[in-house]
């Protein structure tokens, strides 16, 4: 019997195994599971080569678990151990600076455990003794029995297996770690972890319901039945084995609308398969994510680091060997080799959707208002990403059409560069709730887009920043003459007396929205526009939208919406207005707007005569009476203003039709409105 101290530098790795590596402590399934899969493997490449001359046989590995020995096996009737191997590959763990590493990666178990090739030694992170019973392959081979109870001295002599291949037998920690004791637990989680392992993975027997409970068959339960199709190539699967492989990925999940299979030898090697789901709601983006392997044994479903953020909202596979999934993900994100892996996924992508673009346009018309989210997203957060969709990134417009960039670029072209050559492109965010702007700019033979993706207030920044000499604006951001102004604006041609009467005349109607603020306007639009156009300023609203979007930039979230209320002092109706209260009011108002700027250029003489001096007590009084007349004179205004806004229910009728148009009438407002209608209609 030999025994020996196992050649770690550090004094006791076990306990520091054990502490350190607490949360991750099922992985030392996967271990030694792939470790069994790998001398199967083995095997069978020694027979391939003909070095290895007797009966393979059916190749496979056996996890039991024994709950009342309190033992979980992991067996295989691979390649096998003779007591040199070992003392080879199982006594000499030599690394170096291992006390150093532990502490600078305390608290990331997989780090330790795949840098050092730990895999092994991961099984003493649930068990309080392990035993090796192996025996070799090789001609003549003695069975051998390693023994090692969790301190670094293990003991090692003749075993007594008389089969080819390694049992791993693992004497599991009961008050720690019972829960792999229990025959359920240890499927599910070799279902997680080796269901793509290319040798079949027996996890005790297949069961059956009979007299009213779970029984045992004696069917092998065979965990890996379904086949890593990532690993095939291309051209030998069929768009049904890549719907029935994301159907065992995904049990019960929608059809995905299409898939990329990655396949790269060079300089790493990556395969995978990428399908883009149909995205319904959040609740979708974080249930199912990509699955990352190495060598088919399952790493992780976090994948941030690996693929670029937006190729996150894709399902599927990535398996490779060149990325250092045991690595803490700090260092997978500053990792070069995991850098290119994440340009080559991109740069793969965006030619993958090129080509479906291009090889059947109308379907990939169909499918984009599906794709948009990721391709969106894709461009906002990804530069590279975002200059290759530009070739067949798709615009929509309100009628349902699809054109790629250059086309729209065409189509609007000639009728809609402004006075100062600038292209401008319309856009509206809601179909319906800004139907009556886009028939005004539809019927002046402007196309109109719609974006109306979750995404789409940052989409139409970054579309300016890439289009060149290109505006885009929202249809209802202005009235249809100026959104795209084709020369100066012409001048509404009001007196200052009737500007003062109709300023506040159309305001006082607007002053009973809840947080909204309004400028009247007056424009000289065609006597066929819309009498009153309530428009929303495209930078304040955009800062707006902005800022609901990143906490943090709260002064411009808490504006409130500012519109203007655009009056067409062309259209009969308003006409008929300014001259019935011009013919009421100018006489009492001009008086009064005299006063206003006689008193007010009274009082600033005063101040200029004072250059910047103190004023004298008599001046100081002086200015505080004439204020006040100020004051009274514009109270008397808007006293005058208001008993003939009473009498002139037209103006409130005319504004109130403006905010029902843009859903802002409400309340008492809109049942006040609701009741002038009917006493209107019952003048006729
Ligand atoms: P790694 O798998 O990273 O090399 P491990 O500590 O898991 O590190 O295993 C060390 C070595 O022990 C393996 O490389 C292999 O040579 C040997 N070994 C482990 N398990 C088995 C097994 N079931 N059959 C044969 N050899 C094994």
């Amino acid at each position: 019997m030999q025994k020996g101290t196992i050649g770690v530098t550090t004094e006791n790795i076990f306990p520091v195994i054990k502490k350190f590596l607490y949360s991750d402590h099922e992985i030392f399934l996967r271990e030694l599971v792939s470790n069994a899969v790998d001398a199967s493997q083995k095997l069978r490449t020694l027979a391939n080569f003909g070095d290895f001359k007797g009966e393979v046989g059916d190749l496979n590995v056996r996890v039991t678990v024994d709950k009342e020995a309190g033992t979980l096996t992991v067996s295989d009737n691979g390649i096998g151990m003779t007591a040199e191997d070992v003392d080879k590959y199982i006594n000499q763990i030599a690394f170096s600076g291992a006390e150093d590493f532990l502490s600078k990666y305390k608290e990331n178990a997989s780090s330790i455990i795949g840098h050092f090739g730990l895999g092994f030694y991961s099984a003493f992170m649930v068990a309080t003794k392990v035993v090796i019973n192996s025996l070799s392959y090789q001609e003549g081979a003695e069975p051998v029995r390693w023994e090692c109870d969790g301190s670094p001295e293990y003991s090692m002599g003749k075993g007594d297996r008389t089969e080819r291949g390694t049992d791993i037998i693992l004497y599991i920690d009961k008050e720690d770690s019972a829960e792999f004791l229990d025959q359920q637990r240890v499927d599910m989680l070799l279902r997680k972890y080796c269901r793509f392992l290319p040798v079949p993975v027996i996890s005790g027997k297949e069961r059956e319901w009979k007299d009213g409970k779970w029984v045992d068959t004696d069917r092998d339960l065979v965990v890996n039945a379904t086949e890593p199709q990532w690993m095939k190539k291309p051209s030998e699967l069929t768009d049904e084995d890549y719907l029935k492989f994301y159907q065992e990925l995904y049990p019960g999940e929608e059809e995905p609308l299409f898939w990329i299979h990655l396949n790269v030898d060079y300089p790493f090697t990556l395969t995978g398969i990428l399908y883009f789901p149909k995205i319904k709601n959040n609740f979708d983006i974080n249930r199912n994510h990509i699955q990352l392997y190495c060598n088919q044994v399952f790493v992780t479903d976090s994948v941030e680091g690996v693929v670029p953020e937006f190729m996150q909202l894709m399902r599927g596979v990535i398996d490779s060997p060149d990325i250092p999934l045991n690595v803490s993900r700090s260092y997978l994100q500053a990792d070069t080799a995991v850098k290119k892996i994440s340009g080559y996924i991109t740069k793969k992508v965006a030619s993958r959707l090129e080509e479906l673009f291009k090889a059947d346009r109308a379907e990939f018309e169909k499918k984009w208002d599906d794709i948009r989210i990721f391709i969106v997203y894709g461009m906002l957060t990804d530069e590279k990403f975002c200059d290759a969709a530009l070739k067949f990134m798709l615009l929509k417009d309100t009628e349902g059409r699809y054109f790629t960039l250059d086309e729209y670029k065409t189509l609007v072209e000639a009728s809609q560069t402004n006075a100062d050559g600038k292209i401008v492109y319309l856009y509206a965010t809601d179909a319906t709730a800004q139907y009556n702007y886009i028939k005004a700019a539809t019927d002046k033979g402007y196309n109109v887009l719609l974006l109306d993706g979750q995404l789409d207030n940052h989409f139409v920044g970054l579309l300016e920043r890439k289009l060149e000499n290109t505006e885009l604006v929202r249809v209802d951001s202005d009235v249809i003459d100026n959104l795209i102004r084709k020369s100066d604006r012409r001048s509404a041609g009001l007196s200052p007396v009737d500007t003062a009467i109709l300023s506040q005349l159309f305001e006082a109607d607007t002053k009973k929205v809840d947080k909204a603020s309004f400028t009247v306007q007056f424009e000289a639009l065609a006597p066929t526009d819309q009498p009153i156009v309530l428009t929303q300023n495209e930078y304040m609203r955009r800062m707006k939208e902005m800022a609901a979007m990143q906490p943090g930039m709260n002064f411009y979230g808490e504006l409130p919406d500012s519109y203007s209320l655009v009056v067409n002092t062309e259209h009969p109706l308003v006409k008929g207005i300014a001259s019935a209260a011009d013919a009421a009011l100018a006489a009492t108002v001009q008086p009064l707007l005299d006063t206003v700027s006689a008193k007010n250029a009274e009082a600033e003489a005063i101040r200029k005569a004072a250059d910047g001096k103190a004023l004298s007590a008599e001046d100081e009084q002086r200015i505080k009476d004439l204020e006040k007349e100020v004051a009274d004179a514009r109270d008397a205004q808007a006293e005058a203003i208001k008993a003939y806004a009473a009498k002139a229910p037209e103006v409130s009728q005319l504004v109130d039709l403006a905010l029902l148009g843009n859903g802002l009438l409400k309340g008492q407002q809109l049942s006040d409105f609701i009741a002038r209608s009917v006493e209107l209609l019952g003048k006729k």
